[in-house]
């Protein structure tokens, strides 16, 4: 039996695109329509604009060649002195969102304690909304703060933007701190740019993280749903072209790289190294819970699978 979070339908297209993106509608550099012209020509397939507490309705933009994903970026809990950034996206619209306006239902929160923040992000993937804790290490938030029981769909795993401005842009071992304790979370990448430098100069925050998802056409609901069901992967640079359990036999399939490793929980971990590796194959070793892949090529820049749970 074959085990994979990827859509299995041969029509799918792998689209590449930026989930986590700041305007002029806050604090980026960038209108919105400067902003996706230039991810545009930079060959991504879908972007989403998420300023901060701040709804910025690009659904007219989408067309057969791009696709806009709706969505903001909401600061959560400020109590502690963590800076607690949590990401909604959708397809669409949300009930209770209002386009291109600050986001009422923030502005109304109060204190903005933990509890009020994780009942307005139950409410919000209640209401079909995709859930996601951003650049955990970023907000010096460490993995014992967030429960078992959370609202998020994901964790953002790499963010260049905190990368660029402070390496404190890997989210991977908070990622996989969590997937230890048994916690079931997507890992996604992004540029989180905000452009204050200009978009082709070395200080540029874009065009670093991304997510590539692997959906049954080119629409939003179709991305959207990639996203839910973690047929994607996330990447710095490699590509990633399959990974699936044939049996107790795992595969992954990848653009060359210098080292694969296949990750479980704790420590079953395995590896392959070598100057153009594009393929690993190993047998399980029958204690893990779970199965994703981690592959680094020879500029250290790494990809990521989602995990193939196994219980
Ligand atoms: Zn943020
Ligand atoms: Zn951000």
């Amino acid at each position: 039996m074959i085990r994979t979070n990827f859509l299995n339908d041969e029509n799918a297209v792998w689209l590449k695109g930026n989930l986590h993106s700041h305007t002029t509608n806050s604090d980026g550099s960038l209108t919105v329509e400067e902003m996706i012209d230039a991810y545009k020509h930079h060959g991504y397939d879908f972007m989403a604009i998420s300023d901060h507490d701040f709804y910025s309705d690009t659904r007219k933009y989408t067309d057969d060649k791009f696709t806009l994903i709706q969505g903001f970026e909401l600061y959560g809990n400020a109590t502690d002195e963590k800076d607690i950034h949590l990401h909604l996206l959708w397809e669409d619209s949300i009930e209770g969102i209002e386009p291109n306006t600050k986001v009422s239902l923030v502005t109304h929160m109060g204190e903005r304690n933990g509890k009020t923040c994780s009942q307005f992000l139950y409410d919000m993937r209640r209401k079909g909304a995709f859930v996601q804790l951003n650049h955990p290490h970023w907000s010096f938030l460490t993995s014992p703060e967030i429960e078992d029981e959370n609202p998020y769909h994901a964790v953002e795993i790499i963010n260049y933007g905190t990368e660029w401005l402070e390496n404190t842009g890997d989210g991977t071992i908070f990622w996989s701190e969590m997937l230890n304790r048994g916690v079931k979370l997507w890992g996604t990448g992004s540029d989180d740019n905000h452009n204050h430098a200009p978009i082709d100069d070395q200080y540029s925050d874009s065009f670093g993280g991304f997510t590539v998802v692997k959906a049954r056409d080119r629409s939003p609901k179709a991305i959207m749903e990639a996203l839910f069901t973690g047929s994607f992967y996330t990447s710095t640079g490699p590509s990633i072209y399959d990974f699936y359990l044939d049996g107790d036999e795992v595969h992954i399939l990848c653009s060359p790289c210098e080292r694969i490793w296949m990750m479980g929980h704790f420590r079953t971990y395995q590896r392959k190294l070598g100057r153009h590796v594009t393929e690993f194959v190993t047998k399980l070793k029958g204690t893990e819970k779970l199965i994703r892949a981690e592959v680094m090529d020879a500029a250290g820049r790494s990809a990521y699978t989602n995990p193939i749970y196994l219980d």
